[in-house]
């Protein structure tokens, strides 16, 4: 039950209402991997950092059993930067920053022992090197993708082409709007399903997520937190609880998906209470199984018509 995971590992600069942090360990396959890696022991990272990754950082992930014997490191280069400014409501964020460094010329190549991973994940960054990855793995049995604003207005042909082989979308709810082109999410729904993936998720901050599949949907809330520190990396987190509970359980039928919705939403739930990974580092599986039956408990209702 290997997941592969292909993303950003970045430094990334966080301001808030309520704070700032400089230097922030983080990137898509960051929080994707420390999120799966609390449902398999199997998760391997490609990428690239420069050198100012440290052993520290590394040790960070193999603390977590994350295999990163696919992630180069670039000893003349920098590592992937990215800077953004939260608003008031801590739902809406600015990007001030985007620095590709050794993301811009990185030609990936999958170990030859990561090549047969059964889910893979294909994490916010470049979709021609989503598909470049892809195309080393030789019989995945569902791929998720993940994206954002940045490469759907800047690369949206090599997306498309990304999203011809990709089982499950993800994107947040302003991302869909510009990809399908329409204001109204169940018409991009459907519009973005025919360019590929069966289905899709929909990210609605902390106001939940939905799931597409067939001619079904799912609505799932995100829970009602007094704390909210910094939302960056919830997306990613979120991506990273669902395909780890579809590995763990090796069970891709919309009932199970509409658990692994929940179980990514209680990981992203913690994602947001500190800064960066921090809050990621510290829970186990108590916490996460606690966390579940809260919002088991903030769903379940019984209706009697009269
Ligand atoms: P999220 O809050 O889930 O959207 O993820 C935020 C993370 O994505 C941060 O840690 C950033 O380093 C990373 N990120 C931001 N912009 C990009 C981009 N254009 N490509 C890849 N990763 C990015």
């Amino acid at each position: 039950m290997s997941i592969l995971i292909v993303g950003s590992l970045a430094f990334d600069d966080i301001e808030t209402p309520f704070g700032q942090s400089f230097d922030t360990l983080g990137g898509s396959s960051t929080y994707i991997a420390l999120s799966a890696s609390y449902f398999t022991d199997q998760v391997e990272l490609v990428g690239v950092v420069g050198s100012d990754f440290e052993d520290k950082h590394f040790d960070l992930l193999h603390s977590r059993n994350i295999d990163t014997k696919g992630i180069k490191k670039v000893e003349d280069g920098k590592t992937f930067r990215w800077a953004g400014r939260y608003h008031y409501d801590m739902n809406t964020r600015d990007t001030l920053d985007t620095q590709l460094n050794v993301f811009a010329d990185f030609d990936p190549h999958v170990p030859e022992e990561y090549r047969d991973a059964e889910f893979v994940c294909l994490g916010n960054i470049d979709p021609e090197l989503q598909l470049k990855v892809l195309d080393q793995i030789s019989k995945p049995k569902l791929v998720i993708c993940d994206t954002m604003n940045f490469w759907i207005e800047g690369k949206p042909a090599e997306l498309k082409k990304t999203l011809e082989h990709v089982d499950i979308f993800i994107i947040n709810d302003s991302e869909a709007r510009i990809l399908s082109g329409d204001p109204n999410l169940v018409k991009s729904a459907r519009i973005i399903r025919a360019m590929g993936p069966k289905t899709l998720i929909i990210k609605k901050g902390e106001h939940g997520a939905l799931l597409f599949h067939g001619e079904k949907v799912f609505f799932a809330p995100a829970l009602p937190l007094e704390e909210v520190f910094d939302p960056t990396g919830a997306g990613d987190t979120f991506a990273g609880g669902f395909i780890g509970h579809i590995a763990k359980t090796k069970d891709i039928s919309f009932e199970n998906m509409k658990t692994a919705i929940i179980v990514g939403s209680a990981m992203a739930s913690f994602c947001v209470e500190k800064f960066g990974t921090q809050r990621l580092r510290e829970i186990n599986k108590a916490d996460i199984d606690s966390r579940i039956a809260e919002f088991v408990q903030l769903v379940n209702f019984d209706i009697e018509l009269i």
